[in-house]
């Protein structure tokens, strides 16, 4: 039933990290999606990814996505499998890396369900039908999604292709609204991504507060803090072995490297990206350097590939990964997952957790409940692969490379809504994607700071724009 309204509904993605799905329905009954992520973390949140959706599908005209993280994406096979019909809207690079996130995401399933005996979320065949409907639109080009709303895209500076969407109802009706959908926010600036555009001047604001309640480490220490790592590791003879999501960090760590390596800042070690995922997703960000910022593009211009140099290692195969351990002395490996619930990265740490030659360095946020987490966290004894093992590497943590913004960096972006007098029409900021504490934390600080109305929403409430 059509409502007198516009109205927003946060379906899930409030309270909690993952599963971002909200729905935006205009008051002539014309439903949007924005994103349509996985509940990832724990048994609970399974079961819950399986539930169906809150909405009617055959009802729903477009669905439009930020960004290719899981957390983003990791419903649309299901969505699509349950009757949505209609386009799927986002940038080209989402588009293409999100098809490497749910390749990887419907084996990982696959592999659980074989295990557990049940049936998957979604197979490999729901994933491919997802991209038939998947239409690339750029950054900065106003597009129709229905009559009378269109959308805009702005640069987020998350990973390759991320994006804040700006929807506007009723361009030109008495009763226009301006709605913008944060997305992931990117830490800006970072090493490879252009910087994060402003809010501008729209009337409701929806962000995201994954580091709500925390500020990183400083930017300017960062790349001192991998060099002095690296240094010490392979001073000590070790290895160092860096759990590392496969998009953006991996690619941002190889940038890193190598500039430390160039400038004679750490020793040439041999470097291994032991990730088909990750390689993969290198492959895209080769591919996109267009929208890398302008001091990389510069090097790039200059006829530097960074994502190939001396003694650099792409293992795609099982067997080049097993050949790593046995090259000798100091050496570098990257590999997923990012948080050490999965992966090759199992099979190394395994290896080196009881080496105290060697360094574990934990590069981002690491869940409650996973390996990563227990390391982070200081465990003396962790088990792998049913096998018992003692804690004897260092265990090193570098929270600068994060890709998200911190407290302080969420609060800066908040201000710059608004137009260029200064002034606005902004009317509320709705909280979302973090855990409780965060997000409250954060719509204190943009009340207090910034003298704004920011809620957190309830989970499944509408609520009239
Ligand atoms: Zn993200």
């Amino acid at each position: 039933m059509a409502q007198a309204k516009t109205q927003l509904t946060f379906c899930s993605g409030v309270g909690t990290v993952t599963g971002a799905n909200f729905l935006l329905e205009t008051a002539d009954g014309t439903k949007i999606l924005i994103d349509c992520g996985l509940v990832q973390g724990e048994k609970v949140a399974e079961n819950e990814n399986g539930r169906p959706f809150p909405y009617d599908l055959s009802k729903v005209t477009a669905l439009l996505v930020t960004h290719a993280h899981l957390d983003h994406v990791g419903r649309i096979p299901k969505l699509v499998r349950d009757g949505y019909g209609g386009p799927i809207y986002s940038t080209a690079e989402t588009r293409e890396l999100a098809r490497v996130v749910l390749e990887d995401a419907a084996s990982i399933l696959a592999h659980e369900a074989r295990q557990e005996g049940t049936t998957p979320l979604y197979g490999a065949e729901d994933v491919a039908r997802v991209f038939d409907r998947w239409q690339a639109v750029e950054y900065h080009r106003t597009f129709e999604v229905a009559p009378d709303i269109s959308a805009y895209l702005k640069d987020a500076g998350h990973i390759l292709g991320s994006a804040m969407i700006e929807i506007t109802v009723r361009p030109n009706g008495p009763d226009s609204r301006k709605i913008l959908f944060s997305g992931d926010l990117g830490n800006s600036p970072a090493p490879l991504l252009r910087d994060t555009e402003a809010v501008g001047d729209v009337d409701y604001l929806v962000m995201e507060s994954v580091y709500g309640d925390r500020n990183h480490e400083s930017r300017a220490d960062r790349a001192g803090k991998l060099r002095d790592i690296v240094r010490q590791t392979a001073g000590r003879g070790g290895t160092l072995v860096i759990p590392s999501f496969a998009i953006d960090r991996t690619q941002v760590l190889l940038y890193e490297l190598n500039r430390l390596a160039e400038s004679g800042e750490i020793p040439r070690l041999p470097v291994f990206v032991d990730s088909p995922m990750a390689i993969r997703a290198t492959d895209i960000y080769r591919k996109s350097q267009n929208l890398f910022n302008d001091g990389v593009r510069d090097e790039i211009g200059r006829g530097r590939d960074i994502f190939a140099f001396p003694h650099l290692s792409y293992t795609m195969s099982k067997n080049m990964s097993a050949e790593i351990e046995a090259v000798p002395g100091p050496k570098i490996i990257l590999a997923g997952s990012g948080m050490s619930v999965g992966g090759r990265i199992l099979g190394h740490e395994e290896r080196y957790l009881s080496d105290e030659k060697s360094t574990i360095l934990l590069v981002g946020y690491q869940a409650a409940g996973s390996l990563g987490r227990e390391l982070a966290d200081g465990a003396m004894k962790i088990r792998i692969h049913r096998q018992n093992i003692k804690v004897k590497a260092r265990i090193e943590t570098l929270y600068g490379y994060s890709a998200h913004k911190d407290s302080d960096h969420l609060v800066e972006f908040a201000a710059t809504a608004g137009d260029d007098t200064g002034k606005g029409r902004l009317a509320r900021i709705f909280v979302v994607m973090g855990e409780p504490g965060a997000s409250m934390h954060l719509t204190q600080r943009l009340r207090d700071e910034l003298g704004v109305k920011a809620v957190v929403p309830e989970r499944g409430q509408a609520y009239d724009l």
